[in-house]
C-alpha cells in the first residue's frame, strides 16, 4: 500500500553501522502496532530511533490476531487509560483512515440483552460509556432493534454507532512508513536478551539468530514487547511480581461463519460482556471483505499456542444461537486464535494498561507498556501521543 507524502530519508545510522561508540536516542522493543505507532510519533530527522523486532516482519503476533474493531470506549472504568486512550484513539483512527486511505468502516454495533435482567446491565453500560465520552449511545427497544437487525434475537439492545472495523495491517504499514520517513529504522530478527542500566541510559543486548550477540546503549528504552513485555521489565531488573507486572495469557479463539450468513447482519453483534470484562463475550464480527466470524472466547492458558480446538465448536454454537438463530452448527469452522497479554489474573479485578516511565523504580528513561490488550489496537494513535509526551518530559 502506498501512502501520501512518504519519501524515505534515513537520518540515523543504519543498524548495521551502529557500534558501541554510537548511542541511540530511543530504542523501542517490538514492532507490533503499538511499537510502530510510538515510532511514528517519535521519529524525527536528527534523532536516532530504532525499533528492534525478533520476527522477520512487523505485526506477526497479537497485532495480527484480533477482531480488528475500532472500539467506542464503553466498557472501561472512568478515568482509566483504557477509557481515555480508547475514546481519543477512536476519533484519531477514523481521521487517520480518511486522510491516508486506510480501509475502515463505521458499521456500528449492537450489544444485545437476552432477558429482562440484562436490560438493567445494558443501561449501566450505557451510563458508563456516556461518562467515558463514547459517542451516540442509544438504548433500543426490541422493535427498534428488529428494525435495524431483523435477524437478531433479544429483548433490547444498546446501539454504539461509533464502533467500526479497520484494516489493521494497512494501519501498521502506515505507521512503519511514517517512522521510516522520520528517519527511524526497524531492525528485524533482533531479539532483545539483555537490558542493563548504565550511567547514561541502558545497555541493550540483542541476539540475531541463535548465536550472534551485540550490545549498544540507548538513552531511552521503550518496552512494547506485547506477550513478552513482563520478561523485558524483568530483564531491566524490575521485580515483576511485586510491581504487579506479571502477565497472564488469555486465549481467544475464533470460528468462521460460512453458508452465506454474512448477509444477514449489517452491524457487529455482541452479547453482554463477561464478568470483570475478561472478554466481551463471543460476538459476531465482520471484516472489510464482509467475512463473518464468531469470537473471541476467553480462556486463561499457560503457554502460547495458537491452535483452535475444534472441540470448542459446540460451545461457540450454543453461545451464539440464542442471539443469532440463523447460525447453524455446520456453518462454523475453526479459524484462528489470539492471546491477550493480561495483567488481570483469573480471580482479579479489571486492570488498566500500564504505560509509565520507571523513574520511581530507579530506572529513568525506561518506559514500560504492559497489559496492552483490547482496546489496544483502537488506542494506538493516542498511545503514540501519550508516550511521545512521556519522552518529551525525560529528554
Ligand atoms: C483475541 C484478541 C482480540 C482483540 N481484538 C481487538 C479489537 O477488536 N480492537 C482493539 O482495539 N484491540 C483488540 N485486541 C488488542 C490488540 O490486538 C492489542 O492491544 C495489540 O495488538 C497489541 O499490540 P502490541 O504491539 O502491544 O503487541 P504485539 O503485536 O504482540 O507486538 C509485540 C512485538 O514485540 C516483539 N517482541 C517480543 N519480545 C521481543 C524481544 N525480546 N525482542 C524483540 N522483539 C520482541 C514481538 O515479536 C511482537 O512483534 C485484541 C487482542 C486479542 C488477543
Amino acid at each position: 500500500m502506498e501512502f501520501r507524502n512518504l519519501g524515505f530519508q534515513n537520518s540515523c545510522p543504519r543498524w548495521e553501522d551502529i557500534s558501541q561508540m554510537h548511542k541511540a536516542d530511543v530504542t523501542i522493543i517490538g514492532a507490533g502496532v503499538v511499537g510502530l505507532a510510538i515510532a511514528a510519533h517519535l521519529a524525527s530527522p536528527g534523532k536516532a530511533v530504532y525499533i528492534l523486532e525478533k520476527n522477520e516482519r512487523f505485526g506477526q503476533e497479537t497485532s495480527s490476531r484480533h477482531s480488528g474493531i475500532i472500539h467506542s470506549g464503553i466498557y472501561y472504568p472512568q478515568g482509566s487509560l483504557k477509557a481515555r486512550l480508547c475514546i481519543e484513539g477512536n476519533r484519531l483512527l477514523y481521521e487517520l483512515c480518511q486522510r491516508q486511505g486506510i480501509g475502515c468502516s463505521r458499521l456500528g454495533k449492537l450489544i444485545v440483552a437476552s432477558n429482562e435482567e440484562e436490560i438493567k446491565q445494558l443501561q449501566e453500560l450505557q451510563e458508563m460509556g456516556k461518562r467515558n465520552g463514547a459517542e451516540g449511545l442509544r438504548m433500543l427497544s426490541r422493535s427498534e432493534m428488529k428494525n435495524l437487525e431483523p435477524n437478531v434475537e433479544g429483548v433490547a439492545a444498546l446501539l454504539s454507532p461509533s464502533t467500526g472495523i479497520i484494516d489493521a495491517n494497512a494501519l501498521m504499514g502506515y505507521f512503519a512508513a511514517r517512522a521510516k520517513e522520520g528517519g527511524a529504522e526497524i531492525a528485524y530478527r533482533k531479539k532483545v536478551v539483555g537490558i542493563e542500566k548504565v550511567a547514561d541510559g541502558y545497555q541493550v543486548t540483542v541476539e540475531e539468530g541463535d548465536i550472534e550477540r551485540f550490545s549498544f546503549t540507548t538513552n531511552i528504552l521503550i518496552n512494547c514487547a506485547g506477550l513478552q513485555s513482563d520478561k523485558m521489565a524483568e530483564l531491566a531488573g524490575i521485580d515483576i511480581v511485586k510491581a504487579g507486572y506479571k502477565l497472564h495469557y488469555c486465549k481467544g479463539e475464533y470460528f468462521s461463519v460460512g453458508g452465506g450468513k454474512n448477509k444477514l447482519v449489517k452491524r457487529l453483534i455482541y452479547p453482554m460482556p463477561e464478568p470483570k470484562v475478561t472478554g466481551l463475550g463471543v460476538h459476531i464480527t465482520l471484516d472489510l471483505d464482509g467475512r463473518m466470524r464468531l469470537g473471541p472466547s476467553a480462556e486463561y492458558v499457560d503457554s502460547i499456542d495458537y491452535t483452535v480446538d475444534s472441540g470448542h465448536k459446540e460451545a461457540f454454537y450454543n453461545s451464539a444461537k440464542k442471539m443469532l438463530p440463523f447460525i447453524e452448527y455446520d456453518d462454523l469452522e475453526p479459524e484462528m486464535a489470539g492471546i491477550r497479554p493480561k495483567l488481570q489474573g483469573p480471580e482479579d479485578d479489571v486492570r488498566d494498561f500500564v504505560i509509565r516511565d520507571e523513574s520511581d523504580k530507579g530506572l529513568p528513561g525506561l518506559i514500560n507498556l504492559l497489559g496492552i490488550e483490547s482496546p489496544g489496537l483502537t488506542s494506538t494513535p493516542a498511545i503514540g501521543r501519550y508516550v511521545a509526551g512521556l519522552v518529551k518530559g525525560i529528554l
